[in-house]
């Protein structure tokens, strides 16, 4: 059964990106979301496998946003995908209980193997 995946990133075309690498693969994604706001508010209901989150987005940044959707739902599964890679926020990604980091610009195979990783 494929995974479902909720994407969170206010570019468009990351999120149009992320779509066209994911076709064809076990991954399916069951929601877009255009901010962490979004994200927190959608969450439950959708209740995806594994969400990807950018960090920079235009109100509340990912990493806020992945420590209340990890507050009020323990067991979520986040992996951050940035092209903000310094250490201090691998450092506070991991500190709230993030699953994974993928640097952006992405590759298909980098992905993959840390969505495998998460679901682990
Ligand atoms: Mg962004």
């Amino acid at each position: 059964m494929s995974k479902r995946i909720m994407v969170v990133d206010d570019s468009r075309l990351v999120r149009v990106q992320l779509g066209d690498i994911l076709e064809g693969t076990d991954y399916e994604i069951a929601a877009y979301c255009r901010s962490g706001e979004d994200a927190i508010a959608q969450y439950e209901e959708v209740n995806p496998d594994l969400v990807t989150m950018d960090i920079i987005m235009h109100e509340m940044d990912g990493l806020d946003a992945s420590e209340i959707i990890l507050k009020q739902h323990p067991d979520a599964r986040i992996v951050m995908i940035s092209s903000l890679a310094y250490d201090d926020t691998y450092e506070r990604a991991k500190s709230i209980g993030v699953k994974g980091f993928v640097d952006k610009p992405f590759h298909k195979e980098k992905l993959l193997e840390v969505f495998e990783q998460a679901l682990r």
